[in-house]
């Protein structure tokens, strides 16, 4: 455990940058930007950064929207991940302003007290969480070489603790320390058949919407005999052109989650044979792509969870240890089987789950922001625990080696 002068000193570092962290927090909530575009989000956290003498690399590892801040020196390297991506016509609905801001807040208590040679904090700005696999591409151009753990944090609305729950406004900080975040595969389909007057002569046609409802039905039937840790959801972003013309193509995105690679794997197999039967029986040409690379599921390391469960609850914040299933999928995953990891969820007070405009605005209000400090420097205790205790660093290596 890393002594209390560093913690009480690291709280300060962050309880001093606070209302510059809340002011880059609702700048990048109110000009939201979607994946591998978040150039305004990428300007104020590098600007800050450099601010504060982290040694800062911008468009990291070849992607524009990438950063990498770097401060300390030696090992243990630690990386503290920043996302801050938003989601079409609902800006910041999954609270990843709050994100950036965690990560910055982590390393800025890190580099107020790591003294010289004890290890280095590299802060890493990961762009488009939400769909794009940014994680993914700086992995793999070599962001998490040499990195010892990564660590990062996420706004939920769990409001579980203290007396809220009635209003359904959260309680005290609390969240699922250890969610279950499950693999994710995204599949596009393309269906291509023959133009024909939709009422002189449609016997002349292959009608390529028929195809596409054909194969979203049977998706639709195969739901009731998957897993109920399995899911597939999708949306028609092309249906044809004309009414009077039978569709001559037409085309759907659909995602496909399960407990681990395997489970989506069998998964995919089922889906893809709905599209290939609908092809079979409208005589239309199937053309299908799988998403460039998964998501995998979630590996938290239990060794460095219950050191942030225990840094938490020092801070007055409880959080839940049981793994609980939160169905959603994060490019964290990928990280989680490269290096030991954590992606702890903090509970912010909103009446609606991530993705719904109302968690939007919850992800902008003063309490949030509040208890997004508090998280934060319940992580970066947790990663001062591991520059200052070799044993804890060496298990949570052990653990990852036996688990992934
Ligand atoms: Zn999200
Ligand atoms: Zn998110």
């Amino acid at each position: 455990m890393a002594d209390d002068a560093a913690r009480a000193d690291a709280s300060a570092a962050i309880e001093a940058a606070s209302s510059e962290l809340r002011q880059v927090s609702l700048s990048i909530h109110a000009n939201p930007e979607l994946g591998f575009e978040e150039r305004h989000a990428h300007e104020v956290l590098t600007d800050l950064l450099d601010a504060h003498g982290f040694a800062v690399e911008r468009s990291a590892y070849g992607v524009e929207t990438a950063f990498k801040a770097v401060a300390g020196n030696g090992g243990p390297v630690m990386a503290v991940l920043c996302e801050y991506d938003a989601l079409p016509g609902i800006g910041h609905a999954c609270g990843h302003n709050l994100i950036a801001i965690s990560g910055i807040a982590t390393g800025l208590g890190l580099q107020a007290v790591l003294g010289e040679g004890n290890g280095t904090v590299v802060v890493l700005g990961t762009p488009a969480e939400e769909g794009g696999g940014g994680k993914i591409a700086l992995a793999d151009a070599g962001a998490f070489e040499g990195v010892d753990a990564a660590l990062m944090l996420h706004p939920a609305p769990l409001a579980r603790a203290g007396g809220g729950e009635a209003s359904g406004l959260a309680g005290p900080v609390d969240g699922l320390v250890r969610p279950l975040m499950t693999a994710t595969q995204g599949l596009a389909v393309d269906f291509y058949g023959r133009p024909a007057h939709a009422a002189a002569s449609p016997w002349d046609g292959l009608n390529a919407l028929d195809a596409l409802v054909a194969g979203y039905s049977a998706v639709a039937m195969l739901r009731q005999h998957i897993r109920p840790d399995q899911r597939i959801h999708g949306i028609i972003t092309e249906g044809g052109t004309a009414t009077n013309v039978v569709p001559e193509h037409t085309q759907a995105r659909f995602g496909i989650r399960g407990r681990d690679r395997a489970a989506v794997d069998e998964l995919r197999v089922r889906v893809l044979a709905c599209f290939e039967g609908a092809a079979q029986s409208t005589g239309c040409r199937l053309e299908y792509r799988w998403g460039a690379s998964g998501y995998d599921d979630l590996r938290t390391n239990g060794r460095m969870a219950d050191a942030f469960v225990a840094n938490a609850a020092t801070l007055g914040s409880t959080f839940a240890t049981a793994p609980t299933n939160a169905y959603a999928s994060t490019d964290m995953g990928n990280v989680s089987y490269l290096v030991p990891s954590i992606h702890p969820m903090f509970g912010i007070p909103a009446q609606f789950a991530n993705h719904h405009p109302g968690f939007t605005e919850a992800a902008a209000s003063e309490e949030a922001h509040e208890r997004t400090l508090t998280a934060a420097k319940a992580l970066c205790h947790t990663a001062l625990d591991l520059y200052g205790d070799a044993d804890l660093l060496a298990a949570a290596k052990q653990e990852f080696g036996e688990t992934v």
